[in-house]
């Protein structure tokens, strides 16, 4: 998807919600996003990454909200201090605590998010072609930390095992599932937000 620059948010904030319309999210109390912002930081959805903006990075950050939902995860330890934290799971040997990497969970949580991502951008109306989508997302997962966990002799053949991975849970993820857990997601934010402040 094309980058957008400072000038370009106002319309692609237009277009963002003219797709959001077309879900009951927007209404939403506890549905915040920003172009001026990464991530999710403050509970908001941000559009940007580095020097780029991008509404597909809305749903980038939105698609993992879903997944923690899907994956059955502790949306409260997930989102403390209003941030997504993704550390990864610890092992303890003999007493000392490891970062699980043998399992390549970072990896498969953004295939994961990628093929929820695309879900949820097709749901809203993007007729982005999936392969070509699949594809170029498979080509970013090589920048993480377990990336080399994934099957495959070099590194051609683990974007390959990846892009299929990616199709493949985009078909088994149903739209009405995936739209159930963002309203679960931003129902518990809701409820998270409002518990920080009376305390
Ligand atoms: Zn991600």
């Amino acid at each position: 998807m094309k980058e957008i620059t400072r000038k370009q948010i106002q319309r692609a904030d237009l277009v963002f919600r003219g797709r959001m319309s077309r879900t009951t999210f927007l209404d939403h109390p506890a549905f915040c996003y920003s172009f001026e912002s990464s991530g999710f930081k403050d509970y908001i959805f941000g559009a940007t990454t580095g020097p780029s903006i991008g509404i597909d990075n809305l749903f980038h950050e939105m698609a993992h909200a879903i997944d923690f939902v899907l994956t059955g995860d502790d949306i409260k330890r997930r989102t403390l201090g209003g941030r997504f934290n993704f550390e990864v799971n610890m092992v303890s040997i003999n007493g000392r605590l490891y970062e699980q990497l043998e399992t390549s969970q970072c990896t498969m949580r953004e295939c994961r998010a990628f093929a929820i991502q695309m879900k949820l951008m097709h749901i809203v109306g993007f007729k982005t072609n999936l392969e070509s989508m699949a594809a170029n997302y498979a080509h970013l997962t090589i920048w993480l930390p377990d990336w080399y966990l994934i099957e495959g002799d070099n590194e051609t053949e683990r974007v390959e095992w990846c892009k299929n991975h990616i199709m493949k849970l985009y078909n088994e993820y149903d739209d009405q599932s995936i739209l159930n857990a963002f309203q679960i997601w931003l129902d518990s934010i809701q409820h998270i937000k409002q518990s920080v402040k009376a305390s």
